[in-house]
């Protein structure tokens, strides 16, 4: 496959390899992906809009790796940001391994 990047480096965003796999607990579809801290998470595949608080029951992993807590929000309200849910906070067949 011919890199069209023009400057003869290959794309590092294939080096985040994301895939998509089955949780073992539910058998619900989730994707792989890393922080920007570097630990390995489990993530749902639906995007969805947060609004970042310290008191928000919710986490997600933003497209390029940040983990925020918030509380969920409509897509597009004001000061949102997007991402995937991880999925530990909502697999409903969770347990500790
Ligand atoms: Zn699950």
């Amino acid at each position: 496959m011919t890199n069209r990047l023009g400057n003869g480096q290959v794309s590092t965003m294939m080096r985040n390899d994301k895939y998509i796999t089955k949780c073992p607990n539910c058998g619900e579809k989730v994707k792989w992906t890393y922080t920007d801290r570097g630990t390995k998470v489990a993530i749902d595949l639906t995007l969805v809009a947060i609004q970042q608080n310290i008191k928000g029951g919710a986490a997600i992993i933003t497209p390029d790796g940040k983990l925020v807590i918030g509380s969920l929000a409509m897509a597009g309200a004001k000061d949102s940001i997007q991402g995937y849910t991880s999925h530990a906070s909502t697999c409903r067949n969770r347990r500790r391994v």
